[in-house]
C-alpha cells in the first residue's frame, strides 16, 4: 500500500462501449486517489462500479438487494447455502476450499436487513480472478442442494439418533448462529427498536432469522427466493484496486453471457411517515441469581431522512456526532451526568445501512420508572440545544474527525475497498448517487458553506428531525430470569406436540432423512469436484519475508523505532511503557490506568474539554496492556501501550495534549471517574455473549503461563469482576482507587521505563525529532522499579454460568516458543485443524456455528474452541478425538498443500501503515528478527505430512498434562455435563 498519492487517469469515456457493457459515466476523484466508472450491461442491465486505485489489494463484490417477506432469515440461509457448490463446482462446501487453497486477503458474505453482498479480495491478479469466478458461478447457479437447505437451515432429528421414543430436536447451522444472537442482549435491543421503528417496511422482519420462525422456511420459498432475486439484472458489481477497467470487463462479459434482462421487483419502499410516538416494551435474559435491579435499559429512536439524499445524511450524521459522539458531546454528557443510569446503550449514534436513517439514544443500568424521566432530559437538552445552538469548536471536531477518517489509510481486519464498498452502497442500493459519499473533502467544503450561509443550520436541523419529529418510539427492555426457560419450555412443548402429531411411519421416515443427513455430511468430496477449484501450487508463494522498514534512534536520550512508511500525511505514535515491576496487587488496575488517564480532565482542562481538544488535533488516543513470551520464551514482556495518531500540521498540539494527559493527569472529578469504570463494566459484560468463545480461552489459558493469566486478569472475566466490585463499592473504594492510579502512574509514567515507536513518512518522522521534548521534558525521569515475583497459576476446569441459549468450549494447552522447530507446524496445523476436523465435527456434524484451533506462541498456547455449540460433552470429546486422530494420521497431500497456503495466507494478510509499524514494534519487543521470521516461513512451506504426524504426536503427549478446560454456558447445561464428565467441570456464576 504504498504511492497512493498518485491515482489512475481514466482509460475509458462515458458513452464508449466495452464488451457489451456501456460507461454511463466517468469520474476522477484526486482527493481521494480514485478514478470512478460507472458502467451497465447491456444485455442484462446488471449495474457495474470500479473505483480504480493504485491499491494492489483488489476487491470483487456481487451484491443484490434481497428484502426479506418474513423472518424466516431466508435471505441469511441462502447466503450460507449458495457458497456450497454449483454444477461447475461440485464441491459441499467451495467457500471453505476458497478459504483455504488460495491466498484471498478477504472473502465473506454478507446479509443486511435488505441486501446481501458477496465480496473477495487478493493482491495476487491470477488469484483475485480465479476467486471471482468461482464466486460468480456460486452466487448465480448455484445447486441449492436439499441436504444443504437442511444442514444451513433446520431440519429435524433425534435427540439420541435411532431412537424414535427420545425427543424430536430441530438443528440448523443458522438456526444456532440465531439461537446465539437472540441470547445477546445488544441484539434484542437493536431489533425491538428497528422492527417498531419501520413497521411497516421490510425492516419489521429479520433477515437474519427468528429462531421460532426459522422452522416454517420450506426448501421450495427458498428455491423461489434465489430464482427472483439473485439475476444479473438485479446485481451490483463493486469493483476496486489497480486492475485495469478493461479487464474486469472482459471477464465479466464472460460470467454474464447466456443470462437475460429479466424484471426484478425488488425496490425497497420507504416506511410511511408516523404522526404518533410510541412506547414499547421487551425483554432480554438475565441469569436467575442476578439481581434485577437497575437492568433496563431505555432507548429513544426516531427515523429520520432518506438515506440517497446524502447531503442531508451527512448533515445528520455530523449531528449524531455533535449529541453523542464523544464525551464532550452535550446530549451524551447530560445523560451520564443525570445519574439516571450507568452509560449510553450500544445503539446510541446514527444507522446508516437501512433505507431511511435512524437515530437512537438512550441510558443503560437504568429502572423503566426512570423512562419519563429520561425521555424528558433528552427533549429538554434538544430544545436547549436548539435555542442556544452548538459549541462551534464542537463543529470543528467533528469536520476534523471526517477529514482525518478519510485521508486515513485504514486496512484493520477489512481490505479498504469494503469500507469504500459500504459507502457506495448507502446510496446505491436505494438508486441514489453512488460516488456521493467518496469525496470528503469536497463533502466538508459543501457543509462548510452552508454552516457560513446559515450559522444555525445545525440547530435547525436539529429542531427538524429530532424536536419536532414524531416518528419516533421510546423502546424500555426490561431484565427477564424465565427469559430462556420460558423459551426453552415452549420450545419443548412444541417439540412435543410436533412429535405426536407424527405417525410412526413418519418419525421412522424422519430419523432415515436425518441419517441421510448426516452421511452426506460425512462423505468427502470427490477428487474430481475438489479438483474443479483453481489451485495455488506451493511454489507459486513467494518464499522471502517482508520486511517492515525499522531504524533504531535516541529521541531526546530515549530509545525509539521509526518506520519510514507512506502514511499519507499521519503521524502515528506509540508510547511503550514497562509494567513487569508492578506488584500484584496493583496488576489488575492497569486497565482501569488506561480508561482513566485517557478518559479524565488534565492540566486544568475539564474531560469534555479534553475531549473537545483530542476531536480537533487528533486521529483518537487509545491504550492496551500487553503481555506476552520472547522469541526463545526465556522471558515474559509487560507493557501498556498509548498509541495516538495525528495530521503533520496538528502534530505539536498533539503532543501537548498527550504529555497532558500522561504528566497532568486530574483523578478529582469522582463522578467522571465512576462513569468511565461503568462504562468499562458494562463494555466487558456485554463482550461475553458476542465473544464467549475468547473469555473461555482466557479463562483456561490463565492456568498456564504468566501471559495467559494476565489476558485473563485484565480482559476476562476476572476484570469483569474486579471493576464490578469497584462500581458496587464505588462511594468506600474510590479514595484507594485514586491512591493506587497515582501510585501506578509514579510507577509507570517515566523517560527510563519508556520506548517510543513511530510511524510516518520521512517529513512526518522529522516532526516528531523537533517537537518530541514538549512531550519528554514534562516526563519525569525514572521510576521507581522494583523486581516481581511471577504470580502461581491457579488450575481451571471451569463451568462459567452465563445466560445463554448455546455454549462455547475451551480447552487450552501449553505451547512452544516463536523458535521451537515446532511452531512452523503448530501454526499449519491449528489451521488444518480449524478448516478440517473441527469444522467437520462442531459444525457441520455438530450444528455449532464455529470450531477452531489456534497457535499463539506469544501467550504460549494453543487452544481448541467452539462458538455458539449446542452441544459441550461432546465438543471435548471431539477435541480430545481430533488430537488422538493427528497423532495416528498422516494427512493426504493436497490437504497439507492447503493447510499450508492459508497459514502463509494469515502471515501475508496485508496491513495497513499504522498496522505495520505496531506489528515491527511488537517484534522488536519480542525479538523477533527477520532472520527468525524467514525460518519460520521456510520451515513452513517444507511442511510435509509425516513431518506434521510426528510433532504433533509428541506435541499432544507431552501437553496432555498441561492442559485446562473452560466452559461458557447456561447453569442447566453446564449440570447436565457434569453428569456425564469424568473430570468435572468447576461451576461459577459470572454475576
Ligand atoms: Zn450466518
Amino acid at each position: 500500500m504504498s504511492d497512493q498519492l498518485k491515482f489512475p487517469r481514466p482509460t475509458l469515456q462515458a458513452g464508449e462501449v466495452l464488451h457489451g457493457f456501456k460507461v454511463l459515466r466517468v469520474e476522477t476523484l484526486p482527493a481521494v486517489r480514485l478514478t470512478a466508472y460507472e458502467i451497465e450491461h447491456e444485455k442484462t442491465g446488471a449495474k457495474v462500479l470500479h473505483l480504480h486505485s493504485l491499491d494492489r489489494e483488489n476487491l470483487y463484490a456481487i451484491g443484490f438487494r434481497t428484502p426479506p417477506a418474513d423472518s424466516t432469515g431466508l435471505p441469511h440461509i441462502l447466503e450460507h447455502s449458495v457458497l456450497a457448490g454449483s454444477k461447475k463446482y461440485p464441491l459441499k462446501d467451495v467457500f471453505k476450499e476458497l478459504m483455504r487453497s488460495t491466498l484471498q486477503t478477504f472473502i465473506n458474505a454478507f446479509t443486511y436487513p435488505d441486501k446481501t453482498i458477496y465480496p473477495v479480495a487478493s493482491q495476487i491478479k491470477g488469484d483475485f480472478f480465479n476467486l471471482a469466478r468461482v464466486y460468480t458461478d456460486l452466487v448465480l447457479q448455484p445447486r441449492l442442494l436439499k441436504e444443504t437447505f437442511f444442514q444451513e437451515g433446520h431440519h429435524l432429528e433425534f435427540a439420541v439418533p435411532d431412537d424414535l421414543s427420545s425427543s424430536l430436536t430441530i438443528s440448523g447451522i443458522v438456526y444456532n448462529e440465531m439461537k446465539g444472537a437472540y441470547s445477546s442482549p445488544d441484539s434484542l435491543m437493536y431489533k425491538a427498536i428497528q422492527e417498531n421503528l419501520y413497521p411497516d417496511s421490510i425492516y419489521a422482519f429479520d433477515a437474519g432469522g427468528d429462531p421460532d420462525v426459522i422452522p416454517t422456511l420450506t426448501y421450495e420459498h427458498f428455491c423461489k427466493f434465489h430464482r427472483t432475486y439473485y439475476s444479473p439484472s438485479n446485481a451490483r458489481f463493486f469493483l476496486y484496486g489497480d486492475i485495469p477497467t478493461t479487464d474486469h470487463l472482459a471477464f465479466l462479459a464472460e460470467m454474464l453471457a447466456g443470462f437475460k434482462r429479466v424484471k426484478v421487483n425488488s425496490s425497497i419502499k420507504s416506511q410511511k411517515r408516523l404522526t404518533k410516538p410510541r412506547i414499547i416494551h421487551s425483554s432480554y435474559p438475565v441469569d436467575k441469581n442476578e439481581s434485577l435491579n437497575r437492568k433496563t435499559s431505555v432507548n429513544l429512536a426516531w427515523m429520520l431522512s432518506e438515506n440517497a439524499d446524502f447531503e442531508n445524511s451527512l448533515i445528520l450524521e455530523i449531528i449524531s456526532g455533535l449529541l453523542v459522539g464523544s464525551s464532550a458531546s452535550p446530549l451524551r454528557k447530560v445523560l451520564i451526568d443525570s445519574g439516571l443510569g450507568e452509560d449510553l446503550t450500544p445503539v446510541s449514534g446514527i444507522e446508516g445501512d437501512l433505507k431511511q436513517l435512524m437515530f437512537a439514544v438512550g441510558l443503560r443500568n437504568t429502572d423503566s420508572t426512570d423512562a419519563p424521566n429520561i425521555e424528558k432530559l433528552i427533549f429538554a437538552t434538544l430544545e436547549n440545544i436548539v435555542s442556544t445552538g452548538y459549541d462551534s469548536d464542537l463543529i470543528e471536531g467533528i469536520l476534523h474527525q471526517i477529514e482525518f477518517h478519510g485521508k486515513e489509510i485504514v486496512r484493520g481486519s477489512y481490505p479498504y475497498g469494503i469500507t469504500l464498498m459500504g459507502n457506495v452502497f448507502q446510496t446505491w442500493l436505494y438508486d441514489g448517487d453512488p460516488l456521493i459519499g467518496l469525496d470528503f473533502p469536497l463533502l466538508i467544503e459543501k457543509i462548510r458553506k452552508l454552516w457560513a450561509a446559515d450559522p444555525q443550520l445545525f440547530q435547525k436541523m436539529t429542531k427538524q428531525w429530532f424536536l419536532d419529529n414524531r416518528h419516533r418510539i421510546l423502546a424500555i427492555m426490561e431484565p427477564d430470569p424465565d427469559f430462556n426457560e420460558n423459551k426453552e419450555k415452549e420450545h419443548q412443548e412444541k417439540m412435543a406436540r410436533l412429535k405426536a402429531s407424527f405417525n410412526d411411519g413418519e418419525l421412522e421416515k424422519i430419523n432415515v432423512r436425518a441419517k441421510e443427513l448426516k452421511k452426506f455430511q460425512s462423505s468427502d468430496d470427490s477428487p474430481e469436484a475438489a479438483a474443479t477449484i483453481p489451485q495455488l501450487k506451493i511454489s507459486d508463494i513467494p518464499c522471502p519475508v517482508e520486511i517492515i522498514p525499522i531504524q533504531n534512534v535516541l529521541l531526546e536520550g530515549v530509545p525509539a523505532l521509526e518506520h519510514n512508511i507512506f502514511t499519507n500525511g499521519i503521524v502515528y505514535i506509540d508510547l511503550v511503557f514497562d509494567i513487569s515491576h508492578i506488584p500484584e496487587e496493583l496488576q489488575p488496575y492497569l486497565p482501569l490506568l488506561g480508561k482513566i488517564t485517557t478518559g479524565m480532565g488534565a492540566a486544568g482542562f475539564s474531560y469534555d474539554e479534553m475531549a473537545k481538544r483530542i476531536a480537533l488535533k487528533m486521529g483518537g488516543f487509545g491504550y492496551d496492556p500487553g503481555a506476552g513470551f520472547s522469541a526463545d520464551a526465556g522471558s515474559c514482556w509487560q507493557k501498556i501501550f498509548f498509541s495516538g495518531a495525528a495530521l503533520y500540521r496538528n502534530l505539536p498540539e498533539a503532543l501537548d495534549i498527550i504529555s497532558d494527559i500522561l504528566c497532568a493527569g486530574d483523578l478529582s472529578n469522582e463522578n467522571r471517574m465512576y462513569d468511565l469504570i461503568a462504562e468499562r463494566k458494562n463494555n466487558l459484560q456485554s463482550a461475553i455473549v458476542p465473544s464467549g468463545h475468547i473469555f473461555a480461552k482466557m479463562a483456561a489459558g490463565a492456568a498456564l503461563t504468566l501471559p495467559g493469566y494476565r489476558d485473563e486478569q485484565w480482559n476476562g472475566r476476572t476484570q469483569l469482576r474486579f471493576v464490578q466490585d469497584i462500581a458496587l463499592n464505588f462511594p468506600s473504594v474510590k479514595r484507594e482507587l485514586a491512591e493506587k492510579l497515582a501510585q501506578l502512574k509514579a510507577m509507570i509514567f517515566s523517560r527510563d521505563n519508556l520506548i517510543i515507536n513511530v510511524t510516518a513518512e520521512i517529513d512526518g518522522l522529522k516532526l516528531i525529532g523537533n517537537n518530541i521534548a514538549r512531550l519528554l521534558d514534562k516526563l519525569r525521569a525514572t521510576a521507581n522499579k522494583q523486581k516481581q515475583a511471577p504470580p502461581p497459576l491457579p488450575p481451571v476446569q471451569a463451568g462459567i454460568a452465563v445466560p445463554t441459549q448455546v455454549s462455547y468450549v475451551a480447552r487450552v494447552m501449553r505451547a512452544p516458543a516463536y523458535i521451537d522447530p515446532a511452531a512452523a507446524l503448530l501454526l499449519v496445523a491449528a489451521k488444518e485443524l480449524s478448516s478440517s476436523y473441527l469444522y467437520k465435527h462442531l459444525r457441520v456434524q455438530g450444528g455449532a456455528y464455529g470450531g477452531m484451533s489456534s497457535y499463539d506462541p506469544s501467550l504460549g498456547l494453543f487452544s481448541f474452541l467452539s462458538y455458539r455449540d449446542p452441544h459441550l460433552v461432546e465438543t471435548l470429546q471431539v477435541f480430545r478425538d481430533a488430537e488422538i486422530f493427528f497423532s495416528q494420521n498422516e494427512i493426504d497431500a493436497d490437504e497439507m498443500r492447503k493447510a499450508i497456503v492459508s497459514t502463509i495466507g494469515m502471515l501475508d494478510k496485508p496491513q495497513d501503515p499504522a498496522g505495520r509499524g505496531h506489528i515491527a514494534l511488537m517484534r522488536s519487543i519480542a525479538g523477533i528478527t527477520d532472520g527468525m521470521r524467514q525460518k519460520l516461513r521456510e520451515e513452513i512451506l517444507s511442511a510435509t505430512p509425516q513431518k506434521l504426524k510426528e510433532i504433533l504426536s509428541k506435541y499432544f503427549s507431552d501437553a496432555a498434562g498441561s492442559s485446562a478446560v473452560a466452559v461458557y454456558s447456561a447453569q442447566e447445561k453446564l449440570d447436565e455435563a457434569n453428569k456425564q464428565l469424568e473430570e468435572k467441570l468447576v461451576l461459577e456464576h459470572l454475576f
